[in-house]
């Protein structure tokens, strides 16, 4: 079963919380989302530099688009399986599905399983919870 999420939010550095049905969050940052693209440019773009090339060599280059930082623009749901992901630098064309927004997690989580009753005994304080109405 794919998850679905449930709640996408941006939070105040730019990342991107994705937080799924099943109560998981994926946090992206806007960075991270740009490399992950899948549409075919970025796949071309990824290979060709990849791949040893026979160029001759030159300075890196830095547009005035790359150089602001990066943010996610949009997302809007494809279908039910994908977002369309536009980036700040004009790049919009990606879809992303779901399985992809969901990134394994990568930290094994702590289970925080410490036996022990934590009822607390005697509590004077009962919680105001309005039983008179029962009906009859
Ligand atoms: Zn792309």
């Amino acid at each position: 079963m794919m998850s679905i999420p449930t709640a996408i939010g941006r939070q105040a550095d730019g990342a991107i919380l994705i937080t799924w049905d099943d109560g998981d969050e994926s946090r992206w940052s806007p960075g991270e989302l740009r490399r992950l693209c899948p549409c075919a440019t970025c796949r071309e773009k990824k290979r060709a530099t990849a791949a040893p090339s026979s160029k001759p060599v030159g300075l890196p280059v830095i547009s005035a688009a790359e150089a602001r930082p990066l943010t996610v623009e949009s997302m809007r749901p494809v279908g039910n399986y994908a977002y369309n992901i536009s980036f700040s630098d004009g790049h919009g064309s990606g879809i992303f599905p779901f399985p992809l927004l969901r990134r394994e997690p990568s930290t094994t989580k702590v289970s925080n399983t410490s036996a022990g009753s934590n009822t607390s005994a005697g509590s004077t304080s009962a919680p105001d919870v309005d039983v008179t109405d029962e009906g009859r």
